[in-house]
């Protein structure tokens, strides 16, 4: 028996850090919305007691240290499953990008092995499994589009946002987000996004609200580390993107236009500059959608 389920990236429309908690992370505030840019997680039901994983891009852990594996290990330890599964992963979404591939491979492999091994787990139950792993996990378990607070684990379904189409660009480094936390100072210039006014543009579908709402508090950060993403946010922005932000903690940037005609415009632009360039719409809607 073979289960194939598709896995979405995730951008930040917005991403606030609150403060810092007593364990150490921030507690943050963040409207997360799924793009169709995505991974295909296979997984194929083994009669012997094993987790094997093969990814199609190399450098990608296929061991223990994979989120994908570590979503089986933890489910076969927890539910006492016998049966092995074979899990190929379809590599689309740049790696250490801002993107949540990891975390949406997981909550792939926690979706289609509750399938797979007959476990019965609601969608809130592999959620609470996928914050052992990691907190971009449990949005990645629902899809659709969200407000995520907490460490990222506590999640409030939104309505999808307007529709647009995403251009995104990642330039050839791959960032730490544990650098990027380490290097945020938080003071009176810090620029906060107004999450209210996020909402309220998802809530009455308001695209120009929804650009003019985009903001991510860890931007400075990378971008002072990385001036190639300030250079790519330029381009965007000249090149006739409605909004453009860093996504997570970066490096990959969006723009979003809902004019068709621009997206061929921005992409050309950008594709002079860094080789990995996609175009994409917002999926913004529910984990059905996703499953297909
Ligand atoms: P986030 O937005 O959640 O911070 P990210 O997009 O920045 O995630 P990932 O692509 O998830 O980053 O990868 C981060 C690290 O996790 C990589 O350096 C990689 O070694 C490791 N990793 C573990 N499992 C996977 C996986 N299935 N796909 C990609 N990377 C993985």
């Amino acid at each position: 028996m073979r289960i194939s389920v598709k896995a979405p990236a995730k951008i930040n429309l917005t991403l606030d850090t609150l403060y810092k908690r007593p364990d150490g992370y921030h507690e943050v505030e963040m409207v997360m919305t799924t793009v169709d840019l995505a991974d295909r997680v296979e997984l194929t039901l083994l009669a012997s007691d094993e987790i094997r994983l093969e990814c199609s891009a190399s450098f990608v852990p296929d061991d223990a240290r994979n989120h994908a594996y570590k979503a089986a290990q933890l489910l076969k330890e927890k539910y006492k499953v016998k049966q092995g599964v074979r899990i190929y992963i379809h590599k689309q979404i740049p790696v250490a990008a801002g993107l949540a591939g990891g975390s949406s491979d997981a909550a792939a492999a926690l979706r289609g092995l509750n399938k797979l091994w007959n476990l019965g787990l609601t969608l809130d139950e592999l959620a609470e499994i996928g914050a052992q792993i990691g907190s971009d996990v449990p949005f990645c378990v629902y899809g659709g589009t969200a407000l995520a607070t907490g460490r990222g684990e506590r999640i409030e379904h939104l309505t999808p946002p307007a529709p647009c189409w995403v251009i995104l660009a990642k330039p050839p480094i791959g960032v730490s987000t544990a650098d990027v936390y380490g290097n945020l100072r938080i003071n009176e210039s810090t620029k906060h996004p107004d999450t209210a006014y996020m909402l309220k543009a998802i809530e009455t579908q308001d695209f120009q609200l929804m650009c003019k709402s985009l903001g991510n508090v860890l931007e400075d950060v990378t971008l002072s580390l990385y001036p190639q993403v300030k250079q790519i946010k330029e381009l965007m922005l000249a090149s006739g993107a409605d909004g453009v932000l860093m996504s997570g903690s970066g490096p990959t940037v969006y723009a979003l236009v809902q004019k068709e005609a621009k997206v061929q415009r921005i992409y050309n632009a950008l594709r002079g500059f860094v080789k990995d360039v996609y175009v994409a719409r917002l999926l913004g809607c529910t984990e059905a959608e996703i499953l297909a």
